[in-house]
């Protein structure tokens, strides 16, 4: 379980605040940057769409005004409006006028705007009548030629969209001469338009929507303004302002556009930058991958081995693992320091050791060793049932010796006593220790009380033999010990503290008695 602290927590942590930040930019560039640029891109081509539906617009009017005007400078129109051609309805305001130039209704008025002849094709049943006034078969016509005589004042020759009172493409021109400005009356051509206008501009067809409001002051005569509508997200609207031919009105032309270029504008972004998420994020998969196989593995490994080496209950401390001191970099080198701390760690605790457990002037076990030794000596001889004999000896007259000879030569003594007592016990399993002042211990595992006492006086033997001149001593010429021995068997087995007790008991009691001689307690 990592730590929350971990270095890889931190370098996930890291990652992650890297690749919001990332995706923040992003986010920011495709608001503030892409969306606005792929705005502005969507309106000069909504522009250039509008322009394209001005044109086809104006070729629709210009196509109108051209035939208004071809009629009304037509000689055969003025003789009729003078009177001279009296049969010119008959014989030249045909159905097949109409159907050729894609007219619906003509309005020829007089110099006083009343009406002088008016025909067309009746757009409810798509007959066609021809009348002097706009009664009888031509009664379909009143509205549209009162509405067109109103507007015949005001009425110049540029061709527009008027109300009529449906939509309605108007071109009104003077009948005249062409050399003379007399007018002898007016011509007035009409193309009906539904309130959807399919409307051929830029080699497809839009559809318009027609409608008209009080005309506002902006647009000035002939001219288009053009509004574009981003308010919804799936199309923009685009508006086309003009003046109309009915006085105080203005027509809107409202066709819808597709944002597609937009969506597709956005959409794209939003996958190169999913794409580029998404590689940032492997990217980073592999740094963390990477950086957890060369640095986080090692570290981790590093410290779990710091934490076992805190509790670690043995005074050997184990090494780090070998494959990383095998390691090259700054890794290896902690690891091989580390080895080389825990081997001058090692050799000091088993110096420190070895002090804690030896007498200083003897270099014998100490009183320390005996207690940790003596438990585990008696339970491991028992266990192959087999006694442990221990014998404790005291110097004798020591407080003489040294009152008499001086303590550096006390000291000298007594390490004699130790290196003899050092040769005779050789084996590994025998433990000598000084336990205090001018008293040892001798630990003797698998030794009865009979092996145990021989040895002892054995001991004794050996003491006198070094001939160590004891003058003030009231029992011999030479330094001499006196030793008790106890014994602890399978049987009987005795604690430490009570076989060091007895065997104490055994030594005062031939203190008591006699020295230079060797006690022993009673078994059991
Ligand atoms: P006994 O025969 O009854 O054992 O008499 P003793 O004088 O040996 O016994 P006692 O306990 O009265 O005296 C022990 C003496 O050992 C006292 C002290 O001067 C001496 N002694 C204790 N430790 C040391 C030591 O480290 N060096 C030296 N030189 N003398 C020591
Ligand atoms: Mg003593
Ligand atoms: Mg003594």
């Amino acid at each position: 379980m990592p730590y929350p602290n971990s270095l890889r927590s931190r370098f996930i942590i890291t990652l992650s605040i890297m690749l919001v930040l990332v995706m923040g930019i992003l986010v920011f560039i495709l608001h503030q940057l892409m969306i606005p640029n792929l705005i502005s891109e969507e309106r000069q081509s909504a522009h250039v769409y509008a322009n394209a539906l001005q044109k086809g617009i104006d070729q629709n009017a210009r196509a109108l005004g051209d035939m208004a005007y071809q009629w009304a400078s037509w000689i055969s129109t003025r003789e009729f409006m003078e009177g001279r051609l009296p049969d010119f309805p008959q014989t030249h305001i045909t159905p097949a006028v109409f159907s050729d130039h894609d007219a619906d209704m003509m309005v020829i008025t007089n110099i006083n705007d009343g009406v002088v002849w008016v025909a067309g094709r009746n757009p409810s049943n798509g007959r066609f009548t021809s009348c002097a006034t706009p009664e009888g078969p031509c009664q379909w016509t009143i509205e549209q030629v009162r509405q067109i005589q109103r507007q015949l004042p005001m009425a110049d020759t540029i061709p527009r969209i008027g109300i009529t009172p449906g939509f309605a493409l108007l071109s009104t021109w003077p009948i005249a001469r062409q050399d003379t400005p007399v007018q002898s009356g007016k011509l007035t051509l009409v193309r009906f338009l539904p309130g959807q206008w399919q409307l051929d501009a830029e080699n497809s067809a839009s559809t318009l929507t027609l409608s008209a409001t009080r005309q506002s002051t902006d647009i000035v005569n002939g001219e288009t303004r053009v509004d574009i509508d981003s308010t919804s997200d799936d199309s923009l609207r685009l508006t086309l302002a003009r003046d109309s031919a009915t006085p105080g009105y203005q027509v809107l032309m409202t066709t819808r556009l597709d944002r597609q270029g937009l969506r597709n504008g956005i959409e794209r972004f939003n996958l190169t930058m999913l794409g580029a998420m998404g590689l940032l994020l492997g990217l980073m998969m592999l740094m963390l991958w990477i950086f957890r196989a060369i640095v986080l593995r090692p570290i981790a490994e590093l410290s779990r081995y710091a934490v076992a080496l805190r509790q670690s209950p043995g005074e050997h401390l184990e090494s780090p693992p070998p494959w990383l001191q095998a390691r090259g970099d700054e890794l290896g080198i902690m690891a091989r320091e580390f080895q080389t701390l825990i081997r001058e760690l090692n050799d000091r605790n088993a110096h420190l050791k070895a002090l804690t457990n030896r007498d200083a002037l003897t270099g014998l076990g100490n009183r320390r060793l005996l207690d940790r030794q003596l438990p585990r000596i008696l339970s491991l001889t028992h266990r192959l049932d087999r006694p442990v004999a221990l014998i404790m000896i005291d110097v004798d007259h020591f407080k003489l010796y040294n009152d008499f000879y001086g303590h550096p030569e006390g000291d000298q003594c007594l390490k004699t006593i130790a290196e003899t007592l050092s040769d005779i016990f050789q084996r590994e399993s025998d433990l000598v220790a000084r336990i205090g002042g001018e008293e040892f211990v001798i630990v003797l595992p698998d030794f009865d009380l009979d092996r145990a006492m021989d040895i002892a006086r054995g001991v004794c033997t050996a003491m006198e033999a070094q001939c160590l001149p004891h003058e003030p001593s009231p029992t011999h010429k030479y330094v001499t010990i006196s030793a008790g021995v106890a014994i602890s068997s399978p049987e009987h087995p005795l604690a430490g503290e009570a076989l060091i007790k007895r065997a104490d008991e055994a030594l005062y009691q031939v203190k008591k008695s006699s020295r230079n001689a060797v006690g022993c307690a009673s078994p059991g």
